[in-house]
């Protein structure tokens, strides 16, 4: 029998990488993304038969048409975890109008082109799976970061418009908000910043991409069936609101 097809956007390293490969244990057929075909010859040798890659740059309306058909070749798509994101952290002040442009364009405008791209297909089948992963940020606020808190704050509000929308189709929206995890974007912040947020953190760690791999894969089971427009936070208690 042909496997379902989950897509997961950046999943060329960090958090996108372990939700592919834990998409891949729950049996899905894994199409990912990352930015360069380096990247994506990489994708395609750690998933080998269980999925495929290809580029894609979320900033840009051409590449996200040319990532849905070349998708949608291979089936239709029942899961859609749209992670990839960027920062461009700057106070304020010294805040570019493309630092603003390129984290909203990349984290909420590429999620909002991909999902409508997929959506159509969900609809048809009457059964879909959309988590987008958000930020403890989003809920929190954080200085230096308005461009990056304001697109994860808008992909929230974008979660819960999708889940009232979609929720007659059997397609349920969800939204996973990591805390402070590993990965390469963590590795950018200052010595300062990460021991400000490691002293509000109750599990005293940092969280492993692994650890929000589990939410996502949740969110995708049958388990799930029931949780539309939430947002489920993995932040070992940095924030409980
Ligand atoms: P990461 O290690 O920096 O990886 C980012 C991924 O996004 C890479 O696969 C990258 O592809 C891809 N990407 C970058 N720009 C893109 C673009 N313009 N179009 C399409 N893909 C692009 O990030 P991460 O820490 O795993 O974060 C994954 C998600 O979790 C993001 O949405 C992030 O905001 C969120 N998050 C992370 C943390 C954290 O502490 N790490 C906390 C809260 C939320 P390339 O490899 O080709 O560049």
């Amino acid at each position: 029998m042909q496997k379902s097809i989950a897509v997961v956007t950046g999943a060329s390293r960090g958090i996108g990488a372990a939700i592919a490969k834990d998409l891949i244990e729950a049996n899905y057929f894994v199409v990912a993304s990352a930015t360069s075909e380096a990247g994506v010859e990489a994708i395609k040798e750690t998933l080998g038969d269980n999925g495929t890659a290809f580029t894609l740059n979320l900033s840009n309306k051409e590449s996200c048409q040319a990532f849905f058909k070349q998708v949608t070749e291979l089936g239709a798509v029942e899961v859609l975890v749209n992670n990839a994101g960027i920062t461009k952290d700057t106070l304020m002040l010294r805040m570019k109008d493309e630092d603003w442009d390129d984290v909203i364009e990349t984290n909420l405008s590429g999620a909002f082109r991909i999902s409508k791209a997929f959506l159509k297909g969900m609809m048809k089948k009457r059964y879909g799976r959309i988590i987008n992963i958000s930020s403890v940020v989003g809920a929190m606020g954080n200085p230096g970061q308005a461009n990056y808190c304001a697109s994860k704050a808008g992909i929230e509000g974008f979660t819960r418009s999708l889940a009232l929308e979609l929720g007659s189709r059997n397609i349920t929206v969800n939204a996973v908000a990591p805390g402070f995890i590993a990965t390469d974007m963590t590795k950018e912040l200052t010595e300062d910043q990460k021991q400000l947020m490691m002293a509000n953190i109750p599990l005293a760690r940092y969280g492993e991409p692994e650890e929000v791999a589990k939410a996502v894969k949740f969110l995708a089971s049958g388990d799930a069936n029931y949780i539309t427009g939430q947002v489920l936070h993995v932040n070992g208690g940095l924030n409980m609101g």
